[in-house]
């Protein structure tokens, strides 16, 4: 009798767990919550020791599903600190820079933002979260298209992304409140100084082989430049030197 209740009492957890594996698998409420956890942990073990302290960015990148950006085949990796690999010989940054780039454009709910290089929309979406309409371009047509699809499925309504070279900006949208470059020019665009608001952050790595990364901001009478931190960027492409 004692052993039939042990019996059934395994059987039930295991057909539990099974069951609770079974909808990780199949994205269930499972796994939904063990990847907010990963995310949760990410956050803590590598973007706040970062010195991250802005509440906003911080509850960003805990909201944000990495992990839909990727291709699936590096969808575990999602909440490692490292850049991973999207298709064109492009990456998705490392989580902690992106908090750091985002962090100093010390975004509001109404700024309106320029992101050149949107490779798989997932600094776009933490922009969205932050501002109030981001406009995202990106140079690789196809990387273009399905930034936007993931931007849609996760219900972003404040993000466009336009296929074409963002060193020219976006002047139909212009100005803009802050902008962001995630590909490396070997000099700051003009036409980005020049689409920046009075009071506008542009923040950029600048240089070839290595880069510093850069905050410029634009004053009354001029521009304010700072000089942040050494990064490695893929190159800003001009199409001309495309292939
Ligand atoms: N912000 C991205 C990562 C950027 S990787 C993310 O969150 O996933 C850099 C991207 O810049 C690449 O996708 C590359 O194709 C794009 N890029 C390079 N030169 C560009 C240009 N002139 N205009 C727009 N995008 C460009």
């Amino acid at each position: 009798m004692k052993n039939r209740i042990v019996r059934a009492a395994l059987l039930a957890l295991a057909v539990l767990s099974l069951s609770g594996w079974i909808a990780s698998c199949h994205g269930g409420a499972g796994e939904k919550s063990a990847r907010d956890a990963e995310r949760n942990r990410m956050v803590d073990q590598y973007i706040i020791p970062r010195g991250i302290q802005d509440p906003a960015v911080i509850a960003a990148m805990r909201h944000v599903p990495r992990h839909r950006f990727v291709p699936g085949a590096y969808s575990l990796f999602a909440y490692i600190d490292g850049p991973l690999p999207i298709g064109h010989g492009q990456t998705i940054s490392q989580p902690s820079l992106v908090a750091e780039m985002t962090a100093p454009l010390r975004l509001r709910k109404t700024d309106k933002v320029l992101e050149v290089g949107t490779g798989s929309g997932y600094q776009a979406a933490i922009l969205a979260e932050l501002a109030g309409e981001v406009f995202t371009v990106e140079i690789v047509e196809p990387l273009a298209r399905r930034a936007e699809q993931t931007l849609a499925d996760l219900g972003y309504r404040n993000v466009q992304v336009r296929a074409g070279d963002g060193y020219k900006g976006w002047p139909e949208e212009a100005l803009f409140d802050a902008i962001i470059v995630t590909a490396a020019p070997d000099h700051v665009p003009q036409p980005l100084l020049d689409q920046l608001a009075i009071g506008g952050r542009l923040i950029l790595p600048v240089g070839t082989y290595s880069q510093l990364l850069e905050l410029h901001r634009r004053t009354e009478t001029g521009y304010e430049r700072k000089t942040l931190m050494s990064v490695r960027f893929v190159p800003l492409v001009r199409p001309a030197e495309k292939q």
